[in-house]
């Protein structure tokens, strides 16, 4: 039972708490067979550390019925976008930029107004403890990324669903397109006042750890690395590809996040775990 003054609601919602909660979810995204299996492993640890919002999973018409099936049994919404019949203008432009698919498919997000607020998850992260207070930051919200801190990292993001804002974010990557190719650029651009405005739109890094930390500093790595609330596979090797990132790890902290990973996608249940079997206090070792 959430208590309407302990700051979990948003103001214009604090009449009513019950329908806050069930306007609000986690929303992740996968193009492909293999990142459903990513997304299946972001819906399932979700569960497991008991969220008490929705949570959803956007997926090309691509994906096999299987892998489907698989995010059907997950999560409470498996929703179809098709980023070819959104709009004429948009569909011209991608003809000649192919690699923006992806980039255009993530930002149907921001069309899912079912949802009052969303927190978006890259199909390629593991969530380790509960992390509902996620919904407390506002739009948009999202950690540093480890290679240029002033850009956010769009891996983990608070969004809120708005037609409007999606058709200017559209309207901005036509016009401008995205400076690294990808979502991150077009978002980071867009959002251009993140860096400056409002330190609370600052997520702490370790709601979006990844592993490249390690090899810039170390230090930091090893004295924070097991507080870590989400961990992100970014990168080429992600814990699904073949080779994986089990053998090319130099951290045993990494190490520890992939086996986890793989423990996550192979469990059956996606009942909440005890205390004990938190992270952190997994007697467990591979
Ligand atoms: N994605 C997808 N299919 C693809 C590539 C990306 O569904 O072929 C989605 C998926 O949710 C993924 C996100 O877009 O997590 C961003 O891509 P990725 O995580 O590979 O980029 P990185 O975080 O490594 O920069
Ligand atoms: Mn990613």
């Amino acid at each position: 039972q959430s208590d309407p003054q302990d700051g979990n609601i948003d103001a214009e919602n604090r009449s009513n708490p019950a329908y806050s909660l069930a306007g609000q979810a986690f929303v992740t995204l996968a193009t492909t067979d293999s990142y459903c299996m990513g997304a299946t492993v972001v819906g399932k640890s979700l569960r497991r550390h008991g969220t008490t919002r929705s949570i959803a999973v956007m997926v090309t018409p691509n994906v096999s019925e299987q892998s489907r099936l698989a995010l059907e049994n997950v999560f409470d919404e498996v929703i179809t976008v098709d980023v070819m019949d959104s709009e004429d203008r948009l569909h011209l432009s991608l003809l000649g930029r192919p690699e923006l698919g992806v980039t255009f498919t993530k930002i149907h997000c921001w069309t899912l107004t079912q949802y009052s607020k969303c927190v978006f998850l890259d199909a390629d992260t593991l969530v380790l403890c509960n992390v509902d207070e996620l919904f407390e930051r506002d739009e948009l919200s999202a950690a540093p990324d480890p290679g240029w801190p002033d850009c956010f990292n769009s891996g983990v993001f608070v969004f809120r669903p708005s037609l409007r804002t999606h058709a200017s974010i559209l309207d901005h990557a036509l016009r401008h397109g995205s400076f690294d190719g990808g979502d991150q650029g077009l978002l980071n651009s867009f959002f251009s006042s993140w860096p400056l405005e409002d330190i609370s739109k600052h997520l702490s890094f370790v709601y979006n750890l990844s592993g490249s930390s390690f090899y810039s500093y170390l230090p930091a790595f090893q004295q924070f690395g097991h507080n870590a609330k989400i961990v992100h596979f970014l990168g080429a090797m992600k814990p699904w590809s073949s080779g994986g990132q089990k053998g090319d790890s130099h951290s045993h902290i990494m190490e520890r996040f992939v086996s986890l990973w793989w423990k996550e996608y192979l469990s059956h249940s996606t009942s909440s775990s005890p205390p004990g079997e938190q992270f952190g206090q997994d007697s467990e070792k591979a």
